[in-house]
This record gives structure tokens, sequence and C-alpha cells, in this order.
């Protein structure tokens, strides 16, 4: 069973914590590969989620700890980005109006359950795959009760349909996996430099508390430490690109300092692989060869498939 994996990897059970006016987060520590964080606004008229969760077992766990909170039903399901540990548990809130980025619903769709092949081992129940069925290019207005959240399109960046959440009103930011909190970045699906970017809006927003994607909820200085990052990764690609070295060579030579105790170092690779694309001027959030990134990040590891325990 799901819980016996995770807690043999030292993986606490989730919490719920409480952010003001209704809204919480529901964590997943250690926020590593499939551990992903949801929002829950808890109102009197209904509940608004921002994302689900990776299997169905923690789809459930999900969905019990809104039921914890609150007989209100749940009508409307945000999710962030198409990713599976964001969306792969949206089929157990049927009754909710699920609202994505237009390319979200196209990329849950053509993905699928495409994703369950690289993280070998995880317990994913059955799950039906349930896209966002309405669906939005760069902003719109949700209101949660009377609360205003503005959800809002940035990059591509993470991936090419990232959106964030801003509730304005109590400085609260939903980020998405544009943030991890302690955690590495992962852009290859998206942008380095989009990445730069949005984070840089992000910044600018004024939040005082932060949800990221991943990780423990924090405050506004985990975006600097992401950028600072993503800039080491575009500076050394830069190196590498001209050096002639492979994303894998470039990888192994590099020292990551401080950023090595986040976790899920290998995505370095993943984001060095965007990087040069970037450098040979292709578009951002232009589609890779995402197989082989993974072979480079097993590779990276010393053969070790991705740890997740989800
Ligand atoms: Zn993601």
């Amino acid at each position: 069973m799901s819980t016996t994996r995770a807690a043999a990897a030292g993986m606490p059970p989730p919490t719920v914590q409480e952010l003001g006016k209704g809204f919480h987060a529901f964590v997943q520590l250690d926020g590593s590969w499939g551990l992903n964080n949801a929002g829950v606004f808890a109102g009197e008229e209904g509940v608004t989620l921002i994302d689900t969760a990776f299997t169905a077992y923690r789809g459930r766990a999900l969905r019990d700890a809104v039921t914890a909170l609150t007989d209100s039903p749940v009508r409307t399901l945000i999710n962030t980005h198409h990713h599976g540990d964001h969306t792969y548990g949206n089929f157990l809130f049927p009754a909710a109006t699920i609202i994505g980025h237009d390319r979200c619903r196209e990329a849950t769709i053509a993905t699928g359950l495409e994703t369950t092949k690289w993280f070998p081992g995880v317990d994913w129940g059955e799950i039906a795959i349930s896209p966002p069925t309405v669906t939005f290019a760069d902003s719109l207005n949700v209101y949660c009760d009377d609360v205003h959240a503005a959800l809002r399109h940035l990059g591509p960046a993470h991936t090419t349909n990232d959106v964030i959440v801003w509730v304005r009103e109590l400085a609260l930011l939903f980020a998405g996996d544009l943030v991890f909190n302690g955690g590495t970045p992962f852009v290859v699906m998206g942008s380095v430099a989009g990445t730069i970017e949005a984070l840089t809006e992000l910044e600018g927003l004024g939040a005082q508390t932060v949800v990221p994607g991943h990780g423990a909820v924090c405050g506004p200085e985990v975006i600097g430490h992401q950028l600072d990052y993503l800039r080491f990764v575009q500076e050394r690609a830069g190196e590498g690109f001209r050096a002639g070295l492979e994303p894998l060579e470039l990888g192994r030579r590099t020292d990551l300092g401080a950023f090595r105790s986040w976790t899920d170092p290998e995505r370095l690779v993943g984001n060095l692989h965007r990087a040069y694309s970037e450098l040979r001027g292709e578009p951002r959030g232009t589609p890779l060869d995402f197989d082989r990134v993974v072979d480079d990040m097993i590779e990276f590891n010393g053969g070790r498939p991705l740890h997740c325990v989800a």
C-alpha cells in the first residue's frame, strides 16, 4: 500500500495547513517526485480546489481531508498545469467544474497515463483521466464565496500551461510548480528563460504566503532561491554549450554547491536539455525527447530510477 512505501522512505502523512478565510494547503512532504501540494478553499457555498494528487490513494486522502473541513460540495477545481501529480486525482471530484489553461486540457488528454512509466513501483490504483472542461488563455476571475482569486497564465515556464492563483486579499499565492520549496526546479517541459521571467513577476506581486507546488508553505524569499538556481543553470549551460558538451556530461561536471541538498538534483540534466534548446534558438516550450531526458537523469543517478514514493 502507498502509505507503507512513503513511510518506509521517511515521509510524513499529508497535512492540512490553515491559511486564513477558509483557505488551506494540503501538503505532502517532502515534495519530491509526485508528492505535490493542493489548495483547498472551504467555503459556505462550496469548495474550490487547486490541483489534486498523483495516485488514486493520495487523491482519496485529499478528498477525505476536504470532507473533514466542510460538508460543502467541491464545485470548482483549478489545475495549475497538466502534470499527473496535479491532475490524476481530478476524477475523484466528478461534480466539480475543472478549470485550466487551454493547453492544460490538450496536454492532460495527450499525456494520459504516460507519465506512470517513469515511476516504477508506484501503486497508482484505478485512475480515469479527467481534463479541464473550462479553459482560458491569459486570465480568469474565480470567486471563492466572495473572495476574489485571480488566475493567470505565465510562461512557458515549468510547462507550456502554467497557471497561478493569486488571492490578493490575503497576499496569498498558489504558485503551482513554478516554485519547489526545498526542491530542484524542473523546466524541461517549459522554458528556463520563461521561468526566470515568470518568477520575477511573482516576486513583484507582494505575496506574504506562498503555497509552492511541492514542499512546505513558505514566504516569498523562496522565489528568489529558485531564481538563483535557474540563473546558475543558464550560465552553466552557456559554458557547456560552447564547449560542445552533452547535457549529461555537463551535469556530471557541475558542482551544484548548496543546491545539491535540494530534492531530485538529477533534474539538473533535464534543465540543461531545455537550456540547450533555448541556446539553439528553438521556441520556448518546444517538445524535446523526454524519454531521452529521463534516461539521462537516471544515468546521472548512477542508473537508479527516479525516486518517487507517491
Ligand atoms: Zn509539475
